[in-house]
């Protein structure tokens, strides 16, 4: 089995959509986020949805808290390049007025919209115009009927309120629903998801909520979704980092391309940790060909590789790489050494043979290769560090005397 036909099977769940985007029912999973403009700053609230659909993002949501936000919206909308969600809490009216404004979609939280009549009064308005709801309960605003009942935010408690309110867009007919029971703390918001999957065949949205700021807010969030993407469940995520959210909607593209899950869209660099044999800043190199590639859309994998000795060959499966050697970078395709280039030329050389391979492809790329002469070249420089520094590249000896003289003493 090669690497590529390893997949995560997928839940089967009824389908949704919601604008544009289907959710559910086998369509890609879709990357959401949220502004944090004020949603009546019309202009400012459209510039960060551009941004956010530039950098992957399916779906955006907004809040609805006001009149003003409320016909923000209404100016939003037909200007956006994804659908929009209303984000509602506590005001009934303001879901009906995001729904007159036109949105795609309307988040509702069961723990701040408790009146059956409100509840029952929006599902039906949305049944009318057939736009979805999603029932976004968050273990920070769980109904304190059920705080009390359960003894405090259990998976079970946060499920039961989702059921709850589904029950109620039962009684008017309506099921266009896709559920979240978002916590902060990961073991919860896991075993909340997986009580929920086992409970309704609606599509889910995940989210692990307040993760916080990058890198802690990025590994709680990636912990609590990817548990769960890889066990099938999950239709649609969103990263709640405390950063820009462009940072969410990358995070978001990235944590399902990495998985297999979505069409790579842009590079996935990948590079090694460096060692004692690094003949050149790898983290640097890595961090400037990830500058230079940015949101490129380049689905390639390209590798940035600390030495010649080993960087070519565990990187051999990379479309294309690089590894540093002897004040140079030799270059490879699928593993096969094409050019030898000046250090300081070696991203600007990835750039370019990455939009050569994008353009024509990687055989074209392997014949404009002088293969001999760069294979003999890189050769060449792995015998020289080899020489150099031996089995011992890291000094290890010289610490192991260093250590028996100090003990001897
Ligand atoms: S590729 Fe070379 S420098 Fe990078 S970790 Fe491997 S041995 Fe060390």
């Amino acid at each position: 089995m090669d690497a590529g036909s390893v997949t995560f099977p997928r839940r089967p769940t009824r389908q949704i959509k919601v604008g544009s985007v289907a959710i559910g029912g086998g369509a890609p999973i879709s990357v959401q986020s949220m502004t944090i403009t004020k949603t009546a700053d019309v202009e400012g609230t459209l510039q960060q949805v551009y941004a956010l659909a530039a950098a992957g993002c399916d779906i955006v949501r907004c809040t609805c808290n006001e009149v003003e936000a409320a016909e923000g919206l209404a100016r939003i909308v037909p200007r956006s390049p994804v659908p929009i969600v209303a984000d509602v809490h506590n005001q009934y009216r303001m879901a009906l007025a995001a729904l007159d404004a036109g949105v795609e979609g309307l988040r509702l939280n069961p723990g701040n919209i408790r009146r059956p009549e409100h509840i029952k009064a929006v599902a039906t308005e949305a049944r009318d115009r057939g736009v979805p709801i999603r029932i976004g309960v968050n273990g920070g605003s769980l109904d304190p009927e059920l705080y009390a009942r359960y003894g405090g935010v259990t998976p079970e408690a946060m499920v039961e309120s989702a059921l709850v309110e589904l029950r109620y867009f039962d009684e008017v007919g309506f099921d266009l629903v896709k559920f979240s029971v978002k916590a902060s703390n990961v073991p919860l918001m896991i075993e909340a998801y997986r009580q929920l999957a086992d409970a309704t065949d609606h599509p889910l949205h995940l989210g692990v909520t307040e993760a916080g700021p990058p890198p802690v807010g990025l590994l709680k969030a990636t912990a609590g979704m990817a548990t769960l993407l890889a066990e099938g469940i999950g239709d649609t995520i969103r990263y709640s980092l405390t950063a820009d959210p462009v940072e969410e909607a990358r995070a978001g593209r990235q944590l399902l391309e990495a998985m297999g899950l979505r069409e790579r869209k842009n590079v996935d660099l990948i590079a090694c940790p460096s060692c004692g044999r690094a003949e050149v800043d790898v983290i640097a190199v890595a961090q400037q060909a990830l500058a230079a590639f940015g949101d490129r859309e380049i689905p390639l994998q390209v590798a940035v590789m600390g030495c010649v000795v080993n960087g070519p060959g565990e990187a051999r499966d990379a479309d294309l790489g690089i590894a540093a050697g002897n004040k140079r970078g030799h270059l490879f395709v699928k593993g096969v050494n094409v050019a030898v280039v000046p250090e300081e030329e070696m991203v600007p050389t990835l750039v370019e043979w990455a939009e050569l391979i994008m353009e024509h492809g990687i055989e074209a790329a392997l014949q404009r290769a002088n293969s001999s002469k760069a294979t003999k070249e890189a050769e060449a420089d792995r015998r020289r560090l080899l020489a150099a520094q031996g089995d011992d590249a890291n000094h290890s000896e010289q610490r192991v005397e260093l250590v028996r003289q100090r003990l001897h003493r």
